[in-house]
């Protein structure tokens, strides 16, 4: 499928509601002749959307009206063409953005009635009442997380983007360890993140920023060997006081490369909080996915970070992997639930470019996805609730990924991030740094980036700590405009 869009109205939106129904759609910059096309048209007297696939051409037209939300109603004309010519009835309607959530704690904000939200919801934009209804369970239970957070608060993101094997559906910035050069890179890596860190540290309190929750993720920070997670937690438990922390988590992610001495490292240096990654248990489904460990080896992490003492773990699972069904992906769910971790996250696959799925599988082979996150029910009857939920650019039907957790242990980083609560400040390669505006609602936001690469990172190295320098100025930007541009 093709999408071919043209007109001003016809932009980014209308792009992302046809994504909704072939989100590995590629763009055409000109109305290509033949194939499968999705095309939205906007003129200065009509609005059109036409689909050809198959051989077949189904359109619908309205004209462009005085006082009309042109961009809405051609999109609004796109999805229903759409609907009808798929059968899809995507669960989220024409929503595209990726927090459904902050738009209920907007509305409520801006003083509107939970009927009003329903109607925002159910009508403007078609989303399901089940799907609405979770929004607004997921916005009560943040309510008070919310209303704690203080304006001068932030958290710490260290990134190890250095994984034992790639999985297939990767589009993190992660290089494997498997060879003598990448392994090579991994012990100056380290040595330059710590740095980093200790001047994150030296910029936050010159800011008068106060930290609530660390997270190391990735990546697999766990493919670090033991010594260097020594190195590195050391260096965070030097340089910052970890007691008042409301929360330290430490992605343990893959059992091929975490093994007990490592889970007790994470222990031992203050983690209150680890994740292990099954993403499912089926032994077929992880060989699909490149992984080269099985079933068993998870549940043997499991109980070897139990043995460690660890007692809030999270355990990802992902529903629409290569070779899953709804009866599988409905199994692992329970193995997990069996295990009893704290959390249970329920991603929904993404085709992203950088993934090898995209090419290898297209649009076509997750039709069962919705059933299976139909199966999530099952999370809340064995009494774990809905914190936290986002969805990314490229999931088949624009579905969504959901936190669940036990009542008390719901990830607050993640809570953070999501709702852009507070500046979130991040080390290492591909790390992006994102400044919130202090004590303001809708805050500006602003963005560092690092280096994306391992390499890239140690090389420009001196200019990672450089643009560090841009905290400092937001920060005197919104405290002390007297000083804003002189750093
Ligand atoms: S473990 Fe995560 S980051 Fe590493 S290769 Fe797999 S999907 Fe990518």
């Amino acid at each position: 499928m093709q999408i071919f869009l043209k007109g001003q109205d016809a932009g980014y939106e209308a792009e992302h509601t046809a994504r909704i129904f072939y989100p590995a759609a590629t763009r055409a910059d000109t109305f290509p002749p033949e194939g499968d096309v999705t095309v939205a048209l906007a003129s200065a007297h009509a609005l059109m959307a036409l689909v050809r696939v198959g051989g077949k051409v189904y359109w619908k037209t309205k004209p462009a009206l005085p006082g009309q939300n042109r961009e809405y109603t051609l999109c609004s004309l796109l999805y229903r063409l759409l609907c009808r010519v798929t059968g899809q009835r995507p669960p989220w309607g024409m929503m595209t953005g990726v927090r459904p959530v902050r738009i209920v704690h907007d509305l409520r904000a801006a003083g509107q009635s939970e009927e009003e939200i329903r109607q925002r919801f159910c009508g403007h934009f078609d989303c399901t009442p089940a799907r609405y209804a979770r929004a607004v369970e997921i916005a009560d239970l943040q309510r008070p997380v919310l209303a704690a957070a203080k304006p001068m608060d932030y958290s710490l993101y260290a990134g190890i983007p250095f994984c034992p094997t790639l999985c297939s559906y990767c589009s993190f910035v992660s290089r494997t360890v498997g060879d003598k050069a990448s392994r090579a890179l991994v012990q100056p890596y380290v040595d330059h993140l710590c740095q980093e860190l200790i001047s994150i540290k030296e910029v936050a309190q010159t800011c008068g920023l106060n930290l609530k929750t660390l997270y190391i993720g990735g990546g697999t920070p766990t493919s670090l060997t033991a010594p260097q997670l020594r190195q590195l937690m050391g260096c965070l438990a030097d340089t910052f006081t970890l007691s008042a922390l409301q929360e330290y988590t430490v992605e343990a992610g893959r059992p091929d490369c975490t093994d007990a001495e490592k889970l007790q490292v994470l222990k031992e240096y203050g983690a209150t909080r680890i994740s292990i990654n099954p993403q499912t248990f089926s032994d077929t489904v992880l060989k699909n996915i490149g992984r080269r460990h099985t079933a068993e080896d998870i549940r043997r992490c499991y109980r070897e970070a139990r043995a460690a003492g660890h007692q809030n773990i999270n355990m990802d699972l992902i529903a629409g992997l290569p070779g899953d069904t709804v009866a599988g992906f409905a199994r692992s769910l329970q193995e997990a639930i069996a295990l009893e971790p704290e959390n249970i996250t329920v991603h929904t696959l993404t085709l992203k470019r950088a993934s090898n799925l995209v090419v290898e599988h297209r649009e076509s082979a997750y039709d069962d996805v919705a059933a299976m996150l139909a199966e999530c029910e099952a999370l809340a009857k064995a009494g774990y609730r809905p914190y936290y939920l986002y969805r990314q650019k490229g999931t088949l039907q624009n579905l969504e990924n959901i936190g669940w957790s036990k009542p008390g242990f719901e990830g607050l980083y993640n809570i953070y991030i999501m709702e852009e609560v507070h500046t979130i400040l991040s080390a290492g390669a591909g790390g992006s740094t994102k400044l919130v505006q202090p004590g303001v609602r809708h805050a500006r936001i602003e963005r560092i980036f690092n280096y994306k690469y391992p390499t890239e990172y140690l090389n420009g190295f001196q200019t990672v700590l450089e643009r560090k320098k841009g905290v400092q100025e937001f920060y005197a930007r919104y405290q002390h405009p007297e000083t804003a541009g002189k750093l």
